[in-house]
Parts: C-alpha cells; sequence; structure tokens
C-alpha cells in the first residue's frame, strides 16, 4: 500500500520519528510538502527566506535516496485529497504540531482523513518532552520554569529520551507525481533584496544545521555558561533557526552535548546550562500548550489594563535601530541585518520597547516574527511576556534595564556595538555605551556628530524609567 509523509516544521531526514515509521511500514511513500496560504500563523519574512532554501536542501538529500519532495500550494484538507487520489495511499505519516491553532487544524484534518477511511499517525520530535509529560504533584501544569525543569529533567534521567534515529534505509518512494516548483511558492525577498546579509551566515537544511552544530561544539562550547551573555563572542550555538525549522531535533543536540560533555569539549556545567535553555524552549511550548491565549495575552491580569502609549514614530525608530542607545541600535540592526539578534540583547531591545517607550510588546512580538529567522509563536511570546513583566515566570516589571550599564557589562570592548554602529566606532571604548556623553573634541576627533551622524538618545533614561514604574503603579493590585 501506499502512504504520505507530510513535511511541515521537521525539514529534516534524520531522527524523524514519522519518516521512520513510515519507512519501517514498507508502504511507497511520497513526500509532500503544502503551502497553505490559510495555514494558521503564517510565517514572517524572514522565516519564508529560510523555508525557501530549507526546501530546496530537503529535496536535495530525499533526490541523493532516489525520491522527491512533491510541492503543492493550496489548502491542505484539499492538496492531501488530491494526492491520495493520485498516489493511491491510504496512510499519512506526519510530526505533531503544539500551537492551539495548529492543534486544532491537525485534529479536524485527522478525523476528516479518517472518516474517509485514511489511517493517520502522528508522531512526536519537535521538543525534548511532549507537553503533557510533567505536572505539579497536584496534577496541574507549571507555572514556574526552575519546578517544571527539575521535573522534567527527573523524567529525562528515568526514562531517558532514545538515541537520535538515523536517516531511515531503504525507503521505498512511490511513483512520481506532479510537483509545483520551489520558485512557484514565491518565498523570496524581490526588490529590494533584504535577505542579502543572510547569505554568508545561514545554511538552512540538516546539513547545515549539523556543521553549524559542530562548529559551537569547536569554537564555543567550552565557556557557554558565562559567554552567552557577552554577543562579541561566539558563546551562543546560533542553532534556534534550524530548531525552528527543524532541520535539527532537540534530542540530537542533546546527544551531542553528552558526547562533547563525555570527551571534554565542554564542561558538565557549560553542557547542564545549554540543556536547561533547551529546556525553556520546551518551557515556552508548554505554556502555550497549557494557556491557548498566552501568545496574546498577558498571563498575569492585572497587566491586561496597562496603559501603553501608542507612538508610531517612535515604534519605527526602535525597529530601525535609531534609537541613540547604542546597544539598543546594535541589536535592531543585527536582527534586520542577519535575521538574528543574540539573546542578552534581544531582552535589553524588549526591555526599552516595553519600558523606555511604554509601547506595547504585541508590537515588538509582531516586529520580531517578521524579522527573525528563529520566529517561534510560543518562545517569542513567551520571551516578550517575560521582559514585560506579565508573563508566567517574568521578571520583575521595575526591574528596567539601563541599555548603558548593560553596553558596559556585556560588550566591554565595544566589539559588538562597533560592528552594527560603525558611525560611532572611532570613539574610545569608553563612550560607546553613551557616545553624547563623549566631551565635544573627542566626539569632534571620532567625526561624530550627536544629532546628525547619530541620533541623540530618544527618551532620557531616567526620565523614562520613572514614568515605566508610575505606569505600573498605577495598575490594579491583584485580588
Ligand atoms: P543558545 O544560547 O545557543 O541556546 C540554545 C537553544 O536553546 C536556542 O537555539 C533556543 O532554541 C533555546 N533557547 C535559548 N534561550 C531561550 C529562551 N530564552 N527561550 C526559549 N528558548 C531558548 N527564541 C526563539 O527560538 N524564537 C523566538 O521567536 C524568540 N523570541 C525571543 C524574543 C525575545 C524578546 C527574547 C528576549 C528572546 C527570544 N527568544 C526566541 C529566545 C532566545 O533569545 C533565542 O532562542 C536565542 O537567542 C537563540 O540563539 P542561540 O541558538 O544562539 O541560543
Amino acid at each position: 500500500s501506499n502512504a504520505i509523509l507530510l513535511f511541515r516544521d521537521d525539514l529534516r531526514l534524520s531522527d524523524h520519528p514519522a519518516l521512520t515509521a513510515a519507512a519501517q511500514s514498507g508502504q511507497c511513500l511520497t513526500c509532500a510538502f503544502i503551502l497553505d496560504p490559510n495555514a494558521p500563523y503564517p510565517p514572517g519574512g524572514a522565516r519564508r527566506w529560510w523555508l525557501h532554501h530549507a526546501l530546496n536542501a530537503l529535496t536535495a538529500q530525499l533526490a541523493d535516496l532516489g525520491g522527491k519532495l512533491v510541492l503543492r500550494t493550496g489548502a491542505t484538507a484539499d492538496v492531501l485529497a488530491d494526492l491520495r487520489k493520485e498516489t493511491g495511499a491510504t496512510h499519512i505519516y506526519w510530526s505533531r504540531r503544539y500551537t492551539p491553532d495548529e492543534i486544532a487544524s491537525d485534529t479536524a484534518l485527522k478525523a476528516d482523513l479518517t472518516a474517509a477511511g485514511c489511517t493517520v499517525q502522528s508522531h512526536p520530535g519537535r521538543y525534548l518532552l511532549e507537553p503533557w509529560r510533567v505536572t505539579t504533584k497536584s496534577g496541574t501544569p507549571f507555572k514556574v520554569f526552575s519546578p517544571f525543569w527539575r521535573a522534567s529533567r527527573d523524567e529525562i534521567r528515568a526514562v531517558g529520551l532514545g538515541d537520535p534515529l538515523p536517516v531511515p534505509k531503504n525507503i521505498t518512494f512511490a511513483d512520481e507525481v506532479a510537483t509545483a516548483s520551489l520558485e512557484d511558492f514565491d518565498l523570496l525577498p524581490t526588490a529590494p533584496n533584504w535577505a542579502k546579509g543572510f547569505e554568508a551566515l545561514w545554511h538552512p537544511g540538516e546539513e547545515g544545521a549539523m556543521a553549524r552544530l559542530d562548529a559551537f561544539l569547536e569554537e564555543g562550547a567550552q565557556g557557554y555558561a558565562k559567554g552567552r551573555d557577552f554577543p562579541a563572542e561566539p558563546h551562543t550555538s546560533r542553532l534556534s533557526p534550524y530548531l525552528q525549522s527543524g532541520n535539527i531535533s532537540p534530542r540530537q543536540i542533546w546527544a551531542a552535548l553528552d558526547r562533547a560533555e563525555h570527551l571534554g569539549q565542554m564542561s558538565g556545567r557549560d553542557a547542564e546550562k545549554f540543556r536547561a535553555e533547551l529546556g525553556w524552549r520546551d518551557f515556552a511550548a508548554y505554556l502555550l500548550f497549557h494557556n491557548r491565549d498566552f501568545e496574546d495575552t498577558e498571563f498575569q491580569p492585572k497587566f491586561r489594563s496597562f496603559p501603553w502609549r501608542h507612538d508610531t514614530d517612535a515604534l519605527i525608530a526602535w525597529q530601525r535601530g535609531q534609537s541613540g542607545y547604542p546597544i539598543v541600535d546594535a541589536g535592531m540592526r543585527e536582527l534586520w541585518q542577519t535575521g538574528y539578534m543574540h539573546n542578552r540583547v534581544r531582552m535589553v531591545v524588549a526591555s526599552f520597547l516595553v519600558k523606555h517607550l511604554r509601547i506595547d510588546w504585541r508590537a515588538g512580538r509582531d516586529w520580531f516574527w517578521d524579522t527573525l529567522l528563529d520566529g517561534d509563536l510560543a518562545s517569542n511570546a513567551a520571551s516578550w511576556q517575560w521582559v514585560a513583566g506579565c508573563g508566567a515566570d517574568a521578571a520583575p516589571y521595575f526591574r528596567v534595564f539601563n541599555p548603558m550599564t548593560q553596553a558596559e557589562k556585556f560588550d566591554p570592548d565595544g566589539g559588538y556595538i562597533r560592528q552594527y554602529v560603525p558611525e560611532i566606532a572611532a570613539l574610545p571604548d569608553r563612550y560607546l555605551a553613551a557616545p553624547w556623553k563623549a566631551p565635544e573634541d573627542v566626539r569632534a576627533k571620532a567625526g561624530v556628530e550627536i544629532g546628525r551622524t547619530y541620533p541623540a538618545p530618544m527618551v532620557d533614561h531616567a526620565t523614562a524609567r520613572r514614568a515605566a514604574l508610575e505606569a505600573f503603579e498605577s495598575l490594579p493590585s491583584p485580588g
């Protein structure tokens, strides 16, 4: 008999439980990807670029095995009906998805397919643990990361994650059916090509993911726990876009960490810290799974009446990296130029938007969604809510990041700021965090004219901080 393997956000061949099950069934397989214009949460511009290249890579991988990736556009249910007719498939395999609308859509699809006599098999693979695996002692979902992670860690120790699966051997491919061309998907930017800067940095696809993982283990893994806070240093893995598109699984990374620790490539402390970051990724998905409106609504009800400011000009200055605070501007420009931003800087720019500018965190979330290659519904919402202070296990609202001391502390040599804010690069290190504070003659020598070559700070830190705290105080107290 024949089967369809439906690829979605699991664009890899190794450690792919659904693909392995389909291959082992002995059925003739059609591998398909459907671009559904009405799919929930359509990817932003940056992720569309990634998808194009990742699909290209997957097509080449399948061709090496003698197979093909069938590309189609249209409503998923209709396309699957066509494909079933064309191939005679009686089984469909896919990897599970976990966001509210995706669950709803997959549940409905599965019910229709089953009613039509088709067997649907869904498999895990996106997270370390399925989001229903751990609960508090009383059986309710966790709201705080530390106990969630302790329980998850215990579960992993007790049960294990299992070894990552190899690429299945001897897949029997079904006879070919028609496919659209990747160009028909129209995923790439046209004029202007804002993705120019992406090509040198990213290699979407499974091979690129493995290369990135190996490079990180060699260059950055040792010293991760401390080094991960310094944006100019190579101590972050940059695996997030690969994880987001499923070019690599968290279980494969976990196994690599075990290996690296065993070989002394990474200290136990560094490896455990990295595991906990994968834990934060699981936790974000867990929060969204158990709180359907978490993506859009403040977890803590008292924040739902926060007096946000509506200020389009300020939002645009933030988006374009023209705030006048170099660490904020460096981050926003890194995002625009590379589709990525270092985690420490994400926290600083997010805090600046919601506290210094008092602009709704959802405006920041949306900009990140469109521009991040790793844009992820759960991690993005969880992180924005964390910074805004309204999340489940959030930083307290009154903790307002000071963009100047953050720069001094985490970019002490100015390597990061100089890279993305070249117009102030000639200033001595100690003025890079706050160039307007440099003496006139120092600025003149460095060719910096505040308000002309580089913007004046759009708000005064102390004043903005006070206004944010006042807005916070104005909220009704809980209970
Ligand atoms: P590493 O330090 O190498 O971490 C390894 C992996 O752990 C990451 O690839 C990621 O999958 C996971 N991870 C690390 N930190 C976090 C975290 N705080 N929350 C969830 N997972 C984490 N991450 C996304 O993947 N998608 C998003 O849309 C996203 N939006 C964010 C928005 C804001 C405002 C903030 C402050 C953070 C956001 N993050 C998001 C989390 C984090 O910044 C990125 O996962 C991380 O910077 C990715 O870089 P890396 O792979 O080099 O990280």
